[in-house]
């Protein structure tokens, strides 16, 4: 019975060795054949990037993956100062801008003037005080220059008027869609309303700077009157505009109604 008992054992003994045995070697299968599948992924790899990087070099790219920073992949290309002027209308271009069948020592130009083919009219110099706010370096000037977006709208004639298309998802967006026209509206403002546009040139000046001051904010009031005045002086349709209520109130012109319609008499 014990002799039994004990063969039992030797054989389990044996049983349970054969069978590490052979897990063991499972895995020793399993772990050459991970080890010899990525060797041949890395060869592979290597194999494409070579191809690629011959690829590249074939085609004038740089290979990314060898560059070793962003300055070996973006070579530089310094097209000089853009200082060369047209001889004909003195816009400023790049030297390699020039016409192709031109030289260095005489270039010229097409995408401005045409090489003189079209004759542009030189931008009159601004009347004053215009003309000194636009170029001195005083304080008073430099704080114009960076408000200047104030002063055009608080001396706007006109109002643009046009049908907004609002989108509600995306960025912001002014889409225009029609025709764009300007509105004037009556020349003079209606009783309890505020001036706005061309209604303020027949203000007084001091009302005028009030209400560009509460819609567009903080500006120099001395200076919108100066500005008032150089517009009355030299901008035509300002003085057309008050030409033509002076006018009005001195009854050679008809008021509005009258103009066209049938006599009385
Ligand atoms: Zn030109």
């Amino acid at each position: 019975m014990e002799l039994t008992e004990k063969k039992h054992r030797k054989r389990r003994a044996s049983s349970t060795a054969v069978d590490s045995s052979a897990t063991s070697s499972e895995h020793h299968n399993s772990e050459a054949e991970d080890r010899k599948q990525s060797t041949l992924a890395a060869v592979r790899k290597r194999k494409y990037r070579h191809q690629t990087a011959k690829r590249n070099l074939e085609a004038g790219l740089i290979d990314i993956s060898v560059a070793e920073s962003t300055d070996t992949i973006v070579s530089i290309h310094d097209c000089g100062t853009m200082r060369v002027e047209c001889q004909h209308c003195r816009a400023k271009f790049f030297a390699s801008e020039r016409l192709s069948h031109s030289s260095m020592r005489n270039p010229k130009f097409g995408l401005c003037c045409g090489d003189g083919k079209i004759k542009l009219w030189t931008v009159p110099e601004p009347p004053e005080p215009l003309a000194t706010l636009l170029t001195d370096t005083s304080q008073r000037c430099r704080l114009f220059r960076r408000n200047i977006r104030r002063y055009n709208c608080a001396l706007c004639m006109a109002s643009m008027q046009a049908n907004e298309v609002t989108f509600s998802q995306g960025p912001s967006a002014f889409k225009v869609h029609g025709e764009i026209y300007r509105f004037i509206g009556p020349m003079h403002h209606s009783e309890g309303q505020q001036p706005k546009c061309l209604q303020t040139f027949f203000v007084d000046a001091t009302m005028q700077a009030s209400v560009g001051v509460e819609r567009f904010g903080e500006i120099d009031t001395d200076l919108m009157t100066d500005l008032r005045e150089m517009l009355q002086l030299n901008n035509s349709y300002v003085r057309s505009f008050v030409s033509i209520d002076e006018q009005l109130q001195s009854g050679l012109l008809p008021q509005s109604g009258t103009a066209g319609g049938p006599s009385s008499e």
